[in-house]
């Protein structure tokens, strides 16, 4: 008989070191910090606590292996090998690496089964394969002159990322930056270490050369402000919130002018017309897309902004599909709601809920803490309806299962709504009508638009967001950019 997933998690041997040139190590001071399984609350392992000396030594083996060539002077082709066979492991391991996902960060296992570990190695084979096909530019310089525009690999990349999607954050980064041939120091958050620990030592396996992969656990004041700080590091990508983002603004400003390029947060406008031709559907999408993952996703579909028709009607149907969405065990491979990140987290979702009440928002479904005897961190499916733009969960990040319904009149009044945030990560468009979906399009101000979809793409479309959501693009060739120096060399003909 084959075994439940959580008797396999329980066999499960946890990555717990540093990973610094080739070799897992304990931090400089010894020091671990707690990790937490967030579906029980019980401590899962204690995970080395990486702080500014850890920084400095994963720093100067990246340095190392980056002025060494061993990596960035390889073929192309060679380097493609390497990350292709990263990918292969990864899907070899990808129940291990799932079992790791759902255990530190409460997702239900279906999806790091189906979605976080398949992603991600798809996501290292896409720019392993990238690696041999992106040439570079002549210019037309006419007879008395050659001019060339190359990339080359930036030096010494860090990269710092969130709790929500940890491993297919991490590998949005990795994959174009070890692509172009540099060496990258990745800090996980605090609160998900696991796979990126894990990832590291595969990435050896595979052959990537020591110190060309570095991984310090530890928390964001200590071991991220550090990176943020570091002279040597030529480039930083961060994605988390816009509060930090802005931190690492001002550590570039305060030492090397290292390129910073932010991921931060959203607050998705879902706008559906009374011409949308499939309202059970959308109800559906509309749902999961604020459900998923907790709604602990920065593109998650969390104001609800529908035709005033046809309001009752499509509320009907998404509460419908909200009402089977109830969290579960994470490990139950039938779940689809997990646990929230922590309790911290939780608690501030919760107080989000209390906003929207006082707010006179009406709760049409959940509200509240659920699975207390689990010790987990459980929030039921949320939904308010008579939300305003003007208040505070039409407006800010909540980062749970928590939606807002506004209803508008006509397509001005929609578009208004819509871009009335300081974010412009995403936002999906229901209708019928080809001409309105084009043209509202373009009208609204964010980096994806979703039509008759939420969550729309593969790997061949930027991802990113206009206004405080960030900037640059993760994804696609155009994630290149940010890990490369274009270089332009005339050579004057006789
Ligand atoms: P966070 O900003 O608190 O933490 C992100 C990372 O920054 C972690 O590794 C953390 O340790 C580090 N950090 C925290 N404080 C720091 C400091 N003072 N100096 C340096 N580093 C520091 O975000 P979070 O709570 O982990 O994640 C949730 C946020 O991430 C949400 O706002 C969400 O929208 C955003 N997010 C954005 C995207 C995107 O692609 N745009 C994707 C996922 C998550």
């Amino acid at each position: 008989m084959s075994l439940s997933y959580t008797e396999r998690a329980r066999q499960l041997a946890l990555p717990s070191k540093l990973f610094i040139h080739g070799k897992t190590v304990d931090a400089a001071n010894g020091k671990t910090f707690e990790c937490i399984n967030p579906g029980t609350g019980e401590t899962l392992a204690h995970i080395a606590e990486g702080d500014a000396e850890d920084i400095n030594r994963a720093v100067a083996s990246a340095r190392q292996a980056f002025e060494s060539g061993a990596w960035s002077n390889l073929p192309p082709k060679v380097r493609k090998k390497v990350l292709i066979r990263l990918a292969d492991l990864m899907m070899e391991h990808r129940e291990e690496l799932a079992l790791l996902e759902t255990l530190d960060v409460g997702k239900p296992i279906s999806d790091s089964l189906s979605v976080d570990v398949p992603s991600s190695a798809s996501c290292m084979r896409w720019y392993g394969e990238a690696c041999d096909k992106v040439y570079d530019e002549v210019a037309p310089t006419g007879p008395n002159a050659f001019g060339t525009i190359t990339r080359e690999a930036i030096g010494v990349v860090a990269a710092v990322v969130p709790w929500n999607f940890p491993l297919l954050m991490a590998c949005w980064k990795l994959g174009p930056a070890l692509a172009a041939g540099n060496s990258v120091v990745l800090k996980p958050a605090e609160q998900s270490p696991l796979t990126a620990l894990r990832l590291a030592e595969l990435a050896s396996e595979a052959g990537l050369p020591d110190g060309v992969l570095n991984v310090v656990s530890g928390f964001g004041p200590t071991a991220g402000r550090a990176l943020g700080l570091h002279k040597d590091v030529d480039c930083l990508a961060f994605t988390g919130s816009g509060e930090v983002g802005k931190l690492f603004l001002q550590y570039s400003g305060q030492s090397n002018m290292k390129r910073v390029w932010l991921e931060c947060g959203g607050k998705t406008p879902n706008i559906v017309f009374d011409d949308c031709k499939d309202l059970k559907k959308a109800a559906e999408s509309a749902a999961i897309g604020i459900f998923y993952n907790q709604g602990e996703v920065c593109t998650a579909a969390s104001r609800l902004i529908v035709q005033d028709t046809i309001k009752d009607e499509f509320l009907d149907e998404l509460l419908k599909v909200a009402a089977t969405l109830q969290p579960g065990d994470p490990l139950d491979p039938e779940t689809r709601m997990g646990a929230l990140i922590e309790e911290k987290h939780m608690n501030r979702v919760l107080d989000y809920i209390d906003v929207g009440k006082a707010e006179g928002a009406k709760l049409l479904c959940g509200g509240e803490r659920v699975l207390l005897n689990q010790g987990g961190y459980y929030i039921a499916p949320t939904v308010f309806d008579g939300v305003k733009s003007s208040m505070r969960i039409a407006k800010e990040e909540i980062f749970g299962p928590v939606l807002s319904t506004l209803t508008f009149k006509d397509a001005d009044e929609a578009v208004a709504i819509a871009n009335d945030t300081d974010y412009g990560l995403a936002a999906c468009l229901w209708t019928n009508d080809l001409n309105k979906a084009i043209t509202l399009s373009r009208r609204i101000r964010a980096g994806n638009m979703w039509v008759n979809c939420w969550d729309g793409g593969d790997m061949t479309m930027p991802f990113g967001g206009y206004k405080q959501s960030g900037n640059g693009r993760d994804k696609s060739l155009h994630a290149l950019d940010k890990y490369t120096e274009l270089k332009a060399t005339w050579i004057e003909l006789s």
